[in-house]
């Protein structure tokens, strides 16, 4: 028997190998596989097997690595898409489709000791009196841990090895599962009734689930009339996460499994819980199964294999958590579907949401994107019908959206020594509720101190020595930090400029550290906390933060994006946006939508309870339309605006954006390896019409044109701009320089691009990245 094996280390090529009989019943398609490689031992995947292969002298392969197949067909295959789409090799791809743990084995099964009482035949023996006591317990529990026996009897193993000897118990290692959640006490929960709008969406997400599953993949039938993915876009506390768990439901009760996307910064025991009290608590004994980073290793590994096996039948995790090998696979949940966190910033670059939506059409699964603010993207793939989408216009219960006003900050500044960190308006409020005994939420989304260290007579700015960013001063440390790279250096006493020496050097902007100085300084009574990365170093620091605020132990929580979703506190009855306008002048074309989703999420944390919420929206720029939609709850006002400005300047999502970036130490070489590239890129747009390279066979993700057909190539509508410096020219030493493409044949440009990027000779010290779809233009 022979394997065609792709090989970790990145080739882009496949190697075969003989497989010895004694391992042949083991290997399959998608098996894990140690081979020799010159004189190293590599890992990885057999994608073909075959009966014989064109190289004579074959070696043979010198492990299979765990005992079921790993990476199934379908994941394989999604895998390929991902090495096609966001150019990149398949062996990349391929290694991304599993958790390290489970790749590299390097946690198995964790084996325990356990001790079983045997049934006693005959007349019982007479114990010493420390074997009777072990004997006592083992036979009212029957079975345990042997750690856990010699632990409550306060004995020793060899005291338990003597009723081994005796035939009155077996001691034999067992697998025991490691269970993240296994401290935990989950109430079970039921289904809640929904109001109508829920019930139409649940209604409809049912209605795609019967079609799919009886039809076929949308990708083999051709275009289908009707969707199986569908946005919905319901604001804050409407209920979205009840119709996830009843769609759930219905694909376990056609013996389906789901998978539920959140991003990392969701990933809360709270957002675990409601799954697990539906779906894992009482006589359901359907396994919900974790796969997040704060796992460990071994915990990992139990959670994949537990879904690999098929007794847990949803898994529920961040970004990589779209790979899990759910079969067969009903339903993927993408919980705030718009969330930059879903993209991967690095090889494979992929987007998640936008991975999700394809594997669905893949393995006839139905896709539910969710979100209070959807992504330009995925909104208008519902006007163009590509998407279905349900709408959740109101919050359950009657609970009104908060009441947003929005702050004038230059008027605010007028008169005084400049604009003041809290409006007459919003300290007002501040004292209301604290007089009310109601809680405050305070968000900044910039941690530290002060932005900028400034040199009044000559100008200086504290710049990182490796970034082209200013140095963020950090009070409780006095020092001042990067947070690009994280270079730390202490405050000069005078101004470092040697001809300048000023003592009298100035801190400004704003940051998180300041705000909690200067709310303690006007409201000294109140119980501040401040929670941003770095006061939230262990994820228990999160967990004990939100739960003083929960019962009430905290008046004021100020925060940075860390505070921005998800969290549900009835008692909040104001949110305060300190500086709206930070990320609107950003050289970023979603700076607009940016600020647009965030200040939405922040407001919808007011006004979860009984009494109606108000948010006080601080802006130097209260007339900007992100603002002002923002503050009217209006997403779809705010996408018709947005969308001609993108639509005009042939911006995502009316095109779509590869962004190469090469960078090294050396200036002067990164701008020449760009110049190099633009001058191959403007080969390919001449090629125009004609010979526009390689087409894929299959376009999946097709967004001009017809699905399965092969097109004829051409980059007529190519926007070829740059190269041009990063926005960001220099990070963590190295410099940048950028090229932007512009086309809707994405799909065709990535096998240009992946055919160009192989025939490129680039300096040694130069390096380019290919990100496809990117989200950060940095
Ligand atoms: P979202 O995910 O849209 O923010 P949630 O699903 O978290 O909203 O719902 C907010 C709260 O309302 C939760 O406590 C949830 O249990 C409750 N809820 C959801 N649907 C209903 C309903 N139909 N009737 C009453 N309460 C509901
Ligand atoms: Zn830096």
């Amino acid at each position: 028997m022979i394997v065609r094996v792709s090989l970790e280390i990145a080739l882009r090529k496949e190697f075969d190998y003989f497989v010895p009989t004694e391992m042949s019943g083991l290997v399959d398609v998608g098996s894990r596989v140690q081979v020799p490689f010159g004189p190293r031992k590599v890992l990885g995947v057999v994608t073909a097997v075959a009966e014989e292969s064109a190289h004579a002298k074959l070696k043979s392969i010198i492990k299979v690595i765990g005992a079921q197949t790993l990476v199934t067909p379908k994941v394989l295959k999604l895998a390929h898409w991902i090495a096609d789409y966001y150019c990149c090799a398949p062996e990349t791809a391929l290694k991304s489709v599993l958790p390290e743990a489970v790749r590299r084995e390097e946690a198995g099964w964790r084996e325990r000791l356990f001790v079983r009482a045997l049934p006693v035949s005959g007349e019982f023996p007479k114990l010493a009196k420390r074997q009777q006591e072990v004997w006592n317990i083992l036979e009212e529990r029957q079975e345990m841990l042997l750690s856990e026996l010699v632990g409550l009897a306060e004995t020793t193993a060899a005291t338990v090895r003597k009723l081994e000897d005796r035939g009155l118990v077996t001691i034999a290692n067992e697998i025991s599962e490691r269970d993240p959640y296994a401290h935990e006490q989950i109430l079970a929960s039921v289904p809640i009734g929904l109001n109508p709008a829920q019930a139409d969406a649940l209604e409809k997400i049912k209605a795609a689930m019967g079609r799919v599953g009886h039809t076929g993949t949308k990708a083999e039938g051709g275009k289908s009339k009707s969707s199986s993915t569908f946005l919905l876009h319901g604001v804050t506390g409407s209920g979205k996460t009840e119709i996830y768990l009843q769609a759930i439901a219905h694909a376990l009760e056609q013996g389906k499994g789901a998978i539920v996307l959140v991003p990392e910064i969701s990933l809360t025991p709270q957002t675990v819980e409601r799954f697990k009290a539906r779906f894992s608590s009482g006589k359901l004994q359907t396994l919900v199964a974790v796969l997040h980073s704060h796992l460990s290793s071994g915990e990992r590994h139990d959670e994949w294999h537990k879904i690999r096996q098929g007794r847990a039948r949803i898994a529920i995790g961040a970004r990589s958590a779209v790979f899990a090998p759910v079969e067969p696979l009903g339903l993927i949940i993408v919980d705030e579907e718009h969330e930059h966190t879903y993209k991967q910033e690095e090889t494979p670059r992929y987007h998640a949401r936008d991975v999700a939506t394809v594997r669905g059409q893949m393995e006839g699964a139905v896709v539910v994107l969710g979100s209070a603010t959807p992504s330009l993207e995925s909104y208008y793939n519902c006007k163009k019908g590509k998407y279905a989408l349900l709408s959740l216009p109101e919050r359950v219960d009657n609970q009104k959206l908060p009441y947003v006003r929005v702050v004038d900050m230059r008027q605010a500044g007028r008169g005084g020594k400049g604009p003041p960190i809290f409006s007459n308006q919003l300290k007002e409020a501040i004292t209301q509720r604290l007089e009310r005994g109601e809680q405050t939420i305070l968000f900044l989304n910039r941690r530290g101190y002060s932005t900028s260290l400034e040199c009044t007579q000559c100008g200086y700015v504290a710049n990182c020595p490796n970034c082209s960013l200013a140095l963020t001063f950090h009070r409780p440390e006095q020092k001042l930090r990067c947070h690009l790279c994280g270079h730390v250096e202490s405050v000069p006493v005078v101004c470092p400029e040697p001809k300048c020496k000023n003592p009298t050097i100035r801190y400004s902007g704003l940051g998180t550290q300041k705000v909690e100085d200067v709310l303690g300084k006007l409201f000294p009574k109140a119980r501040v906390r401040r929670m941003d990365a770095d006061v939230m170093k262990r994820k228990e620091d999160y967990r004990k933060v939100l739960g003083d605020f929960r019962t009430g132990k905290i008046d004021i929580l100020i925060g940075t994006q860390m505070i921005a979703k998800g969290l549900h506190f009835p008692n909040v009855t104001l949110v305060g946006i300190i500086y709206a306008d930070m990320a609107l002048h950003q050289p970023d074309f979603r700076a607009g939508e940016r600020t647009f989703q965030l200040l939405t999420q922040v407001s919808g944390r007011a006004g979860r309870g009984d009494v109606e919420g108000e948010v006080f929206v601080q802006a130097f720029t209260p007339f900007h339309p992100a603002i002002q939609y923002a503050r009217r709850h209006d997403f779809v006002g705010f996408y018709e605006q947005e969308i001609e400005f993108r639509e005009q300047l042939k911006y995502p999502p009316s095109s779509r954006v590869a962004l190469l970036t090469l960078k090294g130490r050396n200036e002067e070489k990164v701008k020449f390896s760009a110049e190099h590239v633009r001058r191959d890129l403007d080969k390919l747009a001449a090629a125009g019409g004609k010979a526009g390279g390689p087409t894929p066979a299959t376009d999946m993700f097709a967004d001009d044109g017809a699905q399965g057909v092969a097109r004829p190539a051409g980059f007529k509508d190519l926007v070829i701009s740059g190269p041009a410096p990063a926005p960001l020219l220099r990070a963590e030493s190295f410099y940048r320089y950028q090229l932007m493409l512009r086309t809707r044949a994405m799909s065709r440009l990535s096998f240009a691009l992946a055919d160009i990027t192989s025939r490129l000779t680039l300096p040694d010290d130069v390096t380019l990245t290919v990100d496809i779809d990117p989200v950060n233009l940095g």
